[in-house]
Formats: structure tokens, C-alpha cells, sequence
């Protein structure tokens, strides 16, 4: 079996356990970034060069597209696919899973649930649009934003349109959001990997951040799920249609919601807290889907 890892980096943890984890069934696996692959597309041939040469058609692909790169990563995981390529997620489904008011709305299509939220743009009035969501405390959520950065909170109505018609005036794309206080600052994170959950932790917020992410500050333990964290957990990776992905919830008084699906989950923080081998777990699922998988097959 022949695996590509896409990343830009190999010395990342998430990169090395996956390079571990695939060579320790007997596989060739390789660190092949993404950016330095050249795609060639002539009548009825796909073919791919990686720094100067052709590069061997792999078995599967294990996407780790940075938020940045998504354009471009997402074209090389569809040459692939296009390849006949098994991918542990599919381009479309990356995509989608990088547009955070897209992936709400297929969320709330496939009857997951998520914080009340909003979309205006500047055109609407900033009362309005505190009035839809519910009115204060609001999270207010710029689009382009990752890992925790552009989530404000903001306690009155106040200071919610003060700030609402500084982005607006900024022509800033921003979600608004209900503000689940119950959450207090926690969030659960559930590992994904081919319709089962394979791990689950819970991040704390830095003391006074009532973001939980753990470029914040925040900190992780092991976590077990209950029936309807399960069940959501597993809706969501469904209904974005990702193979390999972290799903993020907060707890609710009305249960779990969903924040976002990520489709190139972190292993660090969810194999350490958890002491699973969740590498592992990605190539069980490679190998249960490759046809005729098995130890050292060999491809030309
Ligand atoms: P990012 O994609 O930048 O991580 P998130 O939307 O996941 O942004 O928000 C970051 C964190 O802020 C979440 O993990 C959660 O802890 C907290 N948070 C986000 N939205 C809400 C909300 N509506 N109510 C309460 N806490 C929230």
C-alpha cells in the first residue's frame, strides 16, 4: 500500500504519527507537500509532478490542507480523486468544511443543531440583525477567521452595535450568534473516522476566555460522550460528508451544538489527552476502503 500524506510540514506531530502509524503496517508512506505538486491535464490523462518528476499514483491520500492553501490544496486532492485515488476526505467535502456559514447551513439542512445564527450584510441595519439573533450577550464571528481568532463576544446591545457597524463598515462577512453561556467556556471536541466516533475530549477555556480552542490558551482532558454527543458527533461528520474529521460542540441546556467540522483535525491534543491511536485508527479506515489492501501491495 502506497499512502501520501499532504501536509507542507513533516515535522508536525499530526505528520510524523501518520507517517508512523502507516509504516507500521508495512506501508510506503510519503510526506509529499502539496504546494511543490504540479498538475498536468491533457485529453483523457491526470497526472501529477512533484518536485521535477512524475510521481507515482498512491493507494490513498490523507488531506492536511492548512485553512490558508485551501484553493490549492483542494484542486491536488481532486486530481487525485480523479486519479482513482482513495482520499480519507474528499475535496468538496474540505471545501465545504473551510466556509463556516456553508457548512451551517448543511448542517441545519440534515437537522443538526447550532447556536442560533445570523447573516447580514452591510446593507441591513445592525438592530435588526441583534434583534433576529435573539439580542445580548452575542458571539459575533468574522468568516475568514480560524483557531479561536475574530470570535468576540460582545454582553450588550450596546456595544453590539457599535461593534456590528464597525465590521459593517469594514465590509466584513461576520456570523451572529447566540451566545451559549452554559457552555462556560468548555467545548467537545469528537474524532471522526469512518462513521465512528474513535476518541473525545473536552477543552476548557483559558481562565476568563470563553473561547475553548487550544491556540487560546485552552486546555484538554479525555472525554467520554454521551448517547446524543454520539449521535451528533456522528450527523455532522455525515452531513458534511468528511471520512476523517473533528467535530466541535458545545454543551447546551437544550444538548449538543454544533460548531464547526474540521477536516484536518489535530492529533496532538486528542492522542495525548486520550492516549488513543488515533493515527492508527485513519489507516484501519484506508485499509478497510482500499481494494485489495493489504501489506507492501505494490502499484506502479
Ligand atoms: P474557530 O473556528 O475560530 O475555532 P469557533 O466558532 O469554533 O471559532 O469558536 C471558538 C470557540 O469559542 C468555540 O470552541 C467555543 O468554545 C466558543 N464559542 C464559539 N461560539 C460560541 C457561542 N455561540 N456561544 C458560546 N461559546 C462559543
Amino acid at each position: 500500500m502506497r499512502v501520501y500524506i499532504l501536509s507542507r510540514n513533516p515535522k508536525l506531530y499530526s505528520t510524523k504519527r501518520l507517517v508512523e502509524a502507516g509504516r507500521s503496517k508495512g506501508w510506503e508512506v510519503r510526506v509529499v507537500d502539496y504546494l511543490k505538486c504540479t498538475i498536468e491535464i491533457i485529453k483523457g490523462e491526470l497526472l501529477i509532478n512533484y518536485l521535477g518528476k512524475k510521481l507515482p499514483t498512491p493507494d490513498a491520500i490523507i488531506p492536511r490542507i492548512g485553512a490558508s492553501r485551501t484553493f490549492y490544496g483542494t484542486a491536488m486532492v481532486r486530481h487525485f480523486e480523479m486519479m482513482d485515488v482513495f482520499s480519507t476526505s474528499g475535496n468538496l467535502a474540505i471545501a465545504r468544511s473551510r466556509d463556516k456559514l456553508r457548512s451551517l447551513q448543511v448542517l441545519s439542512k440534515n437537522s443538526v443543531d447550532m447556536p442560533r445564527t445570523v447573516f447580514a450584510s452591510n446593507k441591513s441595519t445592525a438592530k435588526d440583525v441583534i434583534a433576529l439573533s435573539g439580542g445580548a450577550p452575542l458571539v459575533l464571528k468574522i468568516l475568514e477567521g480560524t483557531q479561536g481568532v475574530g470570535v468576540v463576544l460582545v454582553d450588550s446591545e450596546k456595544a453590539a452595535k457599535s461593534v456590528l457597524d464597525a465590521f459593517y463598515g469594514m465590509d466584513v462577512n461576520l456570523l451572529v450568534q447566540e451566545f451559549i453561556e452554559e457552555a462556560g467556556g468548555a467545548d467537545i471536541r469528537a474524532l471522526v473516522v469512518g462513521g465512528e466516533v474513535v476518541g473525545a475530549m473536552k477543552r476548557q477555556g483559558a481562565e476568563g476566555d470563553f473561547r475553548s480552542n487550544l491556540h487560546q490558551g485552552g486546555s484538554a482532558t479525555s472525554y467520554k460522550l454521551n448517547r446524543k454527543e454520539k449521535a451528533t458527533a456522528l450527523a455532522a461528520a455525515k452531513a458534511m460528508g468528511l471520512g476523517v474529521c473533528g467535530v466541535d460542540m458545545i454543551p447546551s441546556s437544550r444538548g449538543p451544538l454544533v460548531m464547526e467540522v474540521n477536516s484536518s483535525p489535530g492529533l496532538e491534543g486528542i492522542e495525548k489527552s486520550t492516549g488513543i491511536d488515533i493515527a492508527g485508527k485513519i489507516m484501519d479506515y484506508i485499509e478497510k476502503n482500499v481494494p485489495e489492501a493489504g501489506p507492501n501491495k505494490k502499484r506502479k
